[in-house]
């Protein structure tokens, strides 16, 4: 549970009583520490680990109660029948001492009340939707998506009954509220957002979804919460919660993990949301294994540093190809041509990112000659990693999207992804160099 202010109020759902506690203060004095301080010992007492001085990786599937009663106390917490919920940790298919760790350490770098581990970003997010909708609800949502996020929606919750209604990653205020009107006929779940939207970067307006759902759904009992997937910009460049959504989630494989070597998801909230969420991965065991927490608790320490000089890096070597004659144009948030989306950026966002797409001039032959000429970046989906990556949506992640959807989105030929790590930016602008001169 993400304890930012050291609080001491009960947990509802079972911060363990036996897994290790928190060892480092969140203030000293006035001062209220930063995320990238709190990183390195937060949610672990060493003493509780032999004086350990990072987490010992916990692997069992299963915890000891010290005695029957603690048990019994254990399962009516569970079951409702004792108020205050479970304490402690009982079986690993809820929760483990890693998990625990890194569910602290999550929730500090958007101040969420609460946090949860996934073992995936799409395990995440199917966990939200099945612990939200039911037959003959909608999810509202931008478009575009991540492709999975939409095949789950569309494809697979649609055929349990779900239904579903987009607007557009840049709409206006009217734009949402016309679409949050018509869908408002019908029972609303879930507001679902994406921002930036990839591959066209364009920004969601946060703020003026919130003000959009808070108009149409001022006189309703309940409102549907607005949960948004902050993937490419979060932590470090863009906090929604601060903008109004409820539910943030992340794929952690990306830029929180940042090294490509594992995959697991998050996602951060009010206690209320997220334990409806919890109970969900409870029943079905979406949680994260003990080793990916442990790798991820590594990860978090140098997150900021990572991102900060990934994004350094993206505005030079963007600086640099703007002004190349074999690049036609680009997709990068530090270079917003439209007032609107500007204006967005500006409220929400406190970075570009370093993912964003290179137009080149020519087709997929020219891309193509491009990519195959990279010596530095590798060629392979994914990004948010230390190092550069490389990728060619048309061909490779959008390849099945049909043409005129394609056309629509500005997923042409010549357009290539790329996210760019934390490697010397000038060696990186020289492989860029000869990678062009090589079309
Ligand atoms: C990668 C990604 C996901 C899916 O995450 P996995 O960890 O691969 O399951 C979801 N949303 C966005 C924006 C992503 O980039």
């Amino acid at each position: 549970m993400a304890d930012i202010d050291n609080e001491t109020e009960a947990d509802v759902t079972g911060v363990a009583a036996t897994a290790p506690k928190d060892d480092t203060p969140k203030r000293i004095g006035d001062r209220k520490l930063k995320p990238s301080t709190l990183m390195m010992g937060h949610g672990f007492d060493p003493a509780l680990s032999e004086g350990s001085l990072k987490p010992p990786i916990f692997l069992t599937s299963t915890f000891v109660f010290p005695n029957a009663a603690a048990g019994k106390r254990h399962f009516e917490g569970v079951t409702g029948k004792r108020p205050g919920g479970a304490d402690g940790l009982v079986y690993s298919r809820f929760n483990g001492p890693n998990q625990e760790i890194l569910e602290d350490r999550l929730g500090i770098w958007e101040e969420a009340e609460d946090a949860l581990a996934f073992s995936s970003g799409m395990a995440a997010i199917a966990t939200l939707f099945l612990s939200m909708v039911k037959p003959g609800d909608t999810i509202v949502h931008s478009g575009p998506l991540y492709a999975a996020t939409e095949t789950l929606i569309a494809r697979i919750l649609g055929r349990f009954g779900v239904h579903w209604l987009d607007f557009p990653a840049g709409a206006t205020r009217e734009e949402i509220d016309a679409v949050l009107s018509k869908a408002a006929t019908g029972n609303v779940a879930l507001i679902y957002l994406e921002s930036p939207a990839n591959p066209t970067n364009a920004l969601v307006d946060v703020q003026a979804v919130r003000a959009s759902r808070d108009a149409i759904f001022a006189n309703s009992p309940t409102k549907p919460p607005i949960a948004i997937d902050n993937t490419f910009l979060g932590p470090l460049w863009s906090q929604p919660l601060k903008h109004g959504a409820e539910i943030v989630v992340y794929s952690l494989t990306k830029y929180a993990g940042g090294h490509s070597d594992l995959v697991a998801g998050g996602v951060l909230g009010s206690k209320e949301h997220i334990n409806t969420i919890r109970s969900m991965r409870n029943t079905i065991g979406t949680i994260c294994d003990p080793n990916t927490a442990w790798m991820l608790l590594r990860s978090l320490e140098t997150l900021e540093l990572r991102m900060s000089r990934a994004g350094e890096n993206a505005v030079k070597v963007c600086e640099f190809l703007r002004q190349h004659p074999k690049v036609d144009s680009m997709g990068y948030l530090g270079f917003i041509t439209d007032a609107r989306q500007q204006d967005i950026y500006d409220r929400h966002c406190t970075g570009a990112g370093s993912t964003f797409s290179l137009l080149v001039k020519g087709g997929e032959a020219e891309a193509f000659r491009f990519l195959d000429a990279l010596k530095i970046a590798k060629l392979a989906v994914s990004l948010g990693g230390t190092e550069t990556l490389a990728s060619h949506p048309a061909a490779m992640t959008h390849l099945s999207v049909p043409e005129a959807r394609k056309k629509a989105l500005g997923i042409t030929d010549n357009l290539v992804r790329i996210s760019i790590g934390v490697e010397d930016a000038d060696d990186l602008i020289a492989d860029f160099d000869q990678a062009l001169a090589a079309i």
